[in-house]
């Protein structure tokens, strides 16, 4: 095995709507779709999907969701060994999606918020033949702490996607990162500092390198992505494509980077992959669906 993803799965539950319902109003949607997400579960299926192999440990509930999710794990040949069950619902998000593509987002945490730095022990011999551990935000964050831990006593090492944004993220943790991806918003919250020019990011991604991190990596959306490491600053510019659906597109970015950098250490090649391969999921719809079996030379061509 070689690359840990120790976090999240959700079900998404996407209705399609002419317009929300108002108070005690009951409308009849077109449309309705089911997909698997969250973001560690997402950021696994890229990097499984692009050839790595890919342990997955996370939470599903006792309810009709957890096969379905533990399914699409193994679609993707990805090690469910650690995926555990627990009492109560799955992680689920209902979304509303309107006619003019605006939505409004329900998470439910479900299991997610019961996976426990005891998991972690627990999965101590799986996790120790990683060659990387990939973390996010949406599973509780002693768990998350619990994981830096881990890495740094195995030697393994960490990346971290602090998503979605939060305040109370601790610097001295980040610290023991071996890379931390953060965007734009994530990057602005933790270093209390404005992103609205590449000259601020870049000033927040110093003032968070400054901690001890060793690569700070900020996806900039449409303009790409900016790496900093030993005080030297690096930018992939965007590419051009016609974006349908940018869901998702942070996690194309690190499960092709996990993919990547393992495969080959090399970090400035697999940002430039991580580039390629996020920018042609936008031009897809749908969030694991739009993600390639390879990075493609030309996105969106
Ligand atoms: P999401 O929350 O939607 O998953 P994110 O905010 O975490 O995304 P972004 O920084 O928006 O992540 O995008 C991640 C990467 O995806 C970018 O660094 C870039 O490589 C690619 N990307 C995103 N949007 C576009 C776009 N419109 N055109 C080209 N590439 C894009």
């Amino acid at each position: 095995m070689t690359i840990a993803v120790i976090g999240s799965n959700m079900v998404d539950l996407i209705t399609y709507i002419d317009r929300m319902p108002a108070d005690g109003e009951t409308v009849e949607a077109p449309d309705f779709e089911m997909g698997c997400g969250g973001k560690g579960a997402n950021q696994a299926v890229a990097a499984a999907k692009l050839g790595s192999e890919v342990l997955m440990l996370t939470r599903v509930g006792d309810d009709i969701f957890a096969d379905n999710t533990v399914a699409n794990f193994e679609r993707f040949g990805i090690d469910t060994r650690c995926v555990l069950r627990t009492e109560g619902p799955s992680g689920v998000a209902p979304i509303f999606v309107d006619k003019d593509s605006h939505n409004r987002i329900l998470i439910i945490k479900g299991a997610n918020a019961k996976l426990s730095p005891a998991d972690i022990d627990a999965a101590a011999e799986d996790l120790k033949r990683a060659k990387l551990i990939v973390l996010q935000l949406e599973v509780p964050l002693e768990t998350v702490y619990a994981a830096i831990d881990f890495g740094g006593r195995h030697d393994i090492p960490v990346l971290l996607n602090p998503a979605p944004a939060c305040a109370d993220l601790a610097f001295d943790q980040v610290a023991r990162c071996t890379y931390f991806m953060p965007n734009e918003p994530e990057l602005a919250l933790l270093a209390g500092m404005p992103v609205d020019t590449l000259e601020q990011v870049e000033a927040a991604a110093r003032k968070v390198a400054a901690s001890g991190v060793a690569n700070v990596i900020v996806t900039l959306g449409r303009r790409g992505v900016m790496w900093l490491a030993d005080g030297q600053v690096q930018t992939v510019g965007g590419l051009e494509v016609q974006a349908v659906d940018t869901t998702g597109a942070g996690d194309a970015f690190i499960g092709c980077f996990s993919h990547s950098v393992v495969s080959h250490g090399d970090v400035a090649k697999a940002l430039a992959e991580a580039n390629r391969y996020a920018a042609d999921s936008v031009t897809r719809r749908g969030t694991q669906t739009s993600y390639a079996d390879e990075v493609v030379a030309h996105p969106g061509a």
